[in-house]
């Protein structure tokens, strides 16, 4: 096997989205970038929350709740001033805060627009969860308002920001692999009942747009490409309450412009779950299994590890919308990047309904 690893030519291979070693001097020498986390759900309180310890350009500077019993218990947690606890009806008094550089929102899919909107008028920077939003164009309304007031917006993709994810990238659009002749990426778990998650108005849609966005996201980021016709069938298990209003199982191909077609996968009532991308090379072939998991990943070739240095993906993507904040530049995963893959899934919706390709 004659791929080697270091860790800069993997945290250099993708889109410079980690933060450079010159940035990190620099924010060393600078006053961090405060952000406030808006929605103190699951995801918040277990990885994004913690993960600012590991930043060095980042700090955990407000709170944003629809629940005071929240505010109080992780504004303790994370000794925030009681100044910097905001209810969502009071939450126009962060336009007054300075401390506050950056919203992050990470509420459920169709409440995105409103808050990342207000959030843009109230002039602070915006960093929007995936999937972004339920429509194309509540994306749009989301990007024309951070434009006009200003300001920068980050899609939380964060295996942009991730080792083995930004090393996998490397091997596929480097040559290593050889040319690409098949990719296949497979998301899926096992989902409970009764959760918003479920619901087609909170959601916005099923597992494609909840899990399955990391099997599409990936097709896209590994191969290079944007798709420009895309095919998918839907299965729903019967009588399952789970399924009523959203998908399950969905099946997708895109068609990229070279000619390689991307397999993805996506469900909510698969038990053993499925987290993993393949890519055959014509010289070698890589697996990734579990691929975007949130530690563990892993990275073979022809069934030999790769090794790769690992990171903290969460610290990663914040500093990096840090250091935009502060130097300006593109961010890595802005909210075309999120809304490319809501355009691809109503296409997939689409496609599925009608039982034909869609042309992008
Ligand atoms: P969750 O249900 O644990 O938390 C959602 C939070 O939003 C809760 O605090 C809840 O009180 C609040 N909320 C619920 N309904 C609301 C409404 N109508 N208006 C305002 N707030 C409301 O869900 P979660 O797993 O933390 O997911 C939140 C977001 O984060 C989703 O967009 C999800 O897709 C995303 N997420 C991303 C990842 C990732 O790896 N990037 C992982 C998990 C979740």
């Amino acid at each position: 096997m004659s791929i080697e690893i270091t860790r800069r030519s993997a945290l250099l291979g993708f889109a410079a989205a980690a933060v450079s070693p010159a940035s990190l001097v620099r924010a060393a020498q600078q006053k961090p970038v405060g952000w406030a986390v808006l929605g103190l759900g699951s995801y918040a309180t277990y990885q994004i929350m913690p993960a600012f310890a590991h930043c060095v350009n980042s700090k955990l500077v407000a709170l944003i709740s629809g629940h005071e019993d929240k505010l109080s218990r992780l504004g303790d947690q994370y000794g925030i001033p009681k100044t910097h606890r905001y209810t969502y009806d009071a939450m126009d008094a962060i336009k007054n805060n300075s401390d506050i550089d950056v919203v992050y929102v990470i509420t459920p899919p169709s409440t995105h627009p409103e808050f990342a909107i207000r959030a843009a008028k109230l002039g602070k920077h915006v960093c929007s969860e995936k999937p972004m939003a339920p429509t194309v164009a509540d994306c749009q309304r989301m990007i024309d308002a951070c434009r006009k007031a200003g300001k920068l917006l980050q899609i939380g993709y964060r295996c942009h920001y991730e080792a083995h994810n930004l090393r996998a990238i490397q091997a596929c659009r480097s040559g290593e692999l050889g040319k690409i002749t098949s990719i296949k990426s497979d998301h899926g778990f096992n989902i409970g009942h009764g959760l918003w998650r479920t619901q087609k108005a909170l959601a916005g849609g099923g597992s494609m747009m909840d899990i399955g966005i990391y099997s599409l996201n990936a097709l896209r980021y590994l191969s290079g490409e944007e798709p420009v016709s895309v095919k998918a069938t839907i299965t729903n298990p019967p009588n399952d309450d789970r399924f009523v209003d959203v998908e399950d199982t969905v099946d997708f191909e895109l068609t990229f412009p070279s000619g390689l077609i991307g397999h993805g996968t996506s469900g909510y009532s698969w038990r053993n779950g499925k987290n993993r991308y393949e890519v055959i090379g014509t010289k070698h072939t890589l697996i990734a299994e579990p691929a975007t998991a949130y530690d563990g990943d892993r990275l073979t070739v022809d069934g030999v590890e790769l090794p790769v240095e690992v990171n903290n993906q969460w610290a990663a993507q914040i500093d990096h919308m840090s250091d935009r904040v502060r130097h300006g530049g593109k961010v890595a995963t802005p909210g075309q990047e999120g809304q490319r893959d809501i355009r691809i899934i109503q296409a997939i919706y689409e496609s599925a309904k009608t039982g034909l390709a869609v042309k992008m």
